[in-house]
C-alpha cells in the first residue's frame, strides 16, 4: 500500500540538509532575563518581553481577577457572544495611546494583518510591501487577492518606481511595512513612506509589532518616535504579545477604518474574542507602561550599553534602531555553532536562519530588565 504521507520524509530531510531544521525549546521557567533551559540557568536574550511585563505581578493579578470575574473565555465571536465590557475598554485604552478614534483587537497580532490586508484590498487592487516585511504582511498580500509586488528593503526609489510602473493600473492601493523590522532591528522611512502614499493616492499600513511600548515617547511607536508626525493619517497595527507582555493583536485607526473591519475583516468576524485574561491583563500592561517611564527609559539604556559595548563588532551588526541587535554571520551552520557555543557559556540567543531571513544571523533582543552584569556577560561572551 502506498503512504500518502511519505513525502514528508523527504521534506524533512531537505530541510535538515540546509541546516533550516528547527524545533523548539521548553523554557522551564517564568519569562524573564534569565530563564531555566534544560536543567540551566540561561541569560534570555531570545524574548520580545521588552518591558519584562509578562510575568508582574500587576498584570497577572488583572488576568485573575478577569478569569474571576468573566470566565476563561469568551465563549464567541464578538459580534455574537464574545464581545465584553473589558474588549471595550482595551479598544479605548489603545486608541487613546495611539492617538487614533478607534481601535480593534483581534485574537493575535498575525490575525490583525491577515484579515485587515484581505478586507481592504482585493482583486482590482494593489498591495506593495518592504522585501523583508513580517510573515503575517506577506501572507496577507497573498490571501488578499490584489496584485502584490515588493519593494527593495527600506528603499524609498524602488518604492517609487513600483509606483509609477504598477500604481495607475489598479483601483486601490496599500502600502505595508514593518515598523521596526522584526528580524533586523531597523526602522522603516516613515515620514517617506507617508509621502509617497500621499502621492500616488495609497493607504498605508505600519506593522509596530515590536515598535509598540519600545518605541517613542510613552512607547507610543513609530508616529511618536518621527517628529511632525503626530497627525499623519495612516494605519497602525500592532500586537498585545511583544512588549505588552500578553496575547493578541490590534488596528489604531479612524472610527470609518474600524467599523468596516467589524464588518469585513474574517479573521475578526469569525473567531472567538480575545479571552478576558489577555484583554485585562494588556489594559494593565498599558496603565503600568505609561505610569513608569522609567521602564522604557532603562530599555533602551541597556540598548545603548550593549551597542556601545559591540562596538569593535559594528562591521558584522545590522544597522539597528530597536532593542533587536543582529550579528551576522555568513552561513547557516556556523550560526548554529556559534548559539550553541553562546549557550556553553550561558547565553540564550538562537540563531535565525533562512527561510525565515535572507542571511544567517544570531538575533539578541534586549529587555529593560536586564542587569548591566548580565549584559557584560554577553558581551565577554561575544569578544
Ligand atoms: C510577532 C509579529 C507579528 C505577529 O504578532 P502575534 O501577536 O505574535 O501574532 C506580526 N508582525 C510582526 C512584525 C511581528 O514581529
Amino acid at each position: 500500500m502506498s503512504d500518502p504521507y511519505q513525502w514528508l520524509d523527504q521534506s524533512l530531510q531537505t530541510i535538515h540538509q540546509a541546516h533550516w531544521h528547527r524545533r523548539v525549546y521548553p523554557l522551564e521557567s517564568p519569562p524573564g532575563p534569565v530563564i531555566e533551559l534544560g536543567g540551566r540557568s540561561l541569560i534570555n536574550l531570545a524574548s520580545n518581553d521588552y518591558l519584562g511585563l509578562a510575568n508582574d505581578p500587576r498584570l497577572k493579578q488583572a488576568a485573575i481577577e478577569a478569569i474571576q470575574h468573566w470566565g476563561t473565555g469568551s465563549t464567541g465571536s464578538r459580534l455574537m457572544s464574545g464581545h465584553r465590557p473589558l474588549h471595550h475598554e482595551l479598544e479605548q485604552v489603545i486608541a487613546a495611546w495611539k492617538g487614533t478614534e478607534a481601535a480593534l483587537v483581534f485574537s493575535s497580532g498575525y490575525l490583525a494583518n491577515l484579515g485587515t490586508l484581505t478586507a481592504l484590498v482585493g482583486k482590482r487592487d494593489l498591495i506593495l510591501g518592504d522585501e523583508y516585511n513580517h510573515s503575517s504582511l506577506q501572507r496577507g498580500a497573498q490571501l488578499s487577492g490584489a496584485d502584490y509586488e515588493t519593494y527593495n528593503h527600506g528603499d524609498l526609489a524602488d518604492l517609487e518606481q513600483k509606483l509609477l510602473k504598477f500604481r495607475q493600473n489598479h483601483r486601490r492601493s496599500l502600502i505595508v511595512t514593518d515598523g521596526i523590522f522584526s528580524m533586523d532591528g531597523d526602522i522603516c522611512p516613515l515620514p517617506g513612506l507617508i509621502r509617497l502614499a500621499e502621492s500616488y493616492d495609497c493607504m498605508l499600513l505600519v506593522d509596530e509589532a515590536h515598535a509598540t511600548g519600545v518605541l517613542g515617547k510613552g512607547g507610543a511607536g513609530c508616529r511618536a518616535y518621527f517628529d511632525g508626525l503626530m497627525t499623519a493619517n495612516f494605519i497602525q497595527m500592532g500586537t498585545l504579545s511583544k512588549a505588552l507582555g500578553s496575547l493578541g493583536g490590534y488596528i489604531a485607526g479612524s472610527n470609518r477604518l474600524i467599523d468596516y473591519l467589524r464588518n469585513r475583516a474574517a479573521t475578526w468576524i469569525y473567531t472567538t474574542g480575545l479571552s478576558p485574561a489577555d484583554t485585562a491583563a494588556a489594559i494593565a500592561a498599558i496603565e503600568v507602561i505609561q505610569q513608569e517611564p522609567q521602564r522604557l527609559e532603562q530599555l533602551w539604556f541597556n540598548v545603548h550599553y550593549l551597542k556601545d559595548h559591540l562596538a569593535h563588532l559594528s562591521h558584522s551588526l545590522l544597522p539597528s534602531h530597536s532593542p533587536i541587535i543582529c550579528l551576522q554571520v555568513s552561513r547557516a551552520a556556523d550560526a548554529l555553532q556559534l548559539a550553541e557555543q553562546l549557550n556553553a557559556k550561558g547565553i540564550f540567543a538562537p540563531a535565525i536562519r533562512p527561510p525565515t531571513v535572507p542571511t544567517s544571523r544570531l538575533r539578541f533582543s534586549v529587555m529593560a530588565t536586564h542587569t548591566l552584569a548580565q549584559l557584560d556577560q554577553l558581551i565577554q561572551a561575544l569578544s
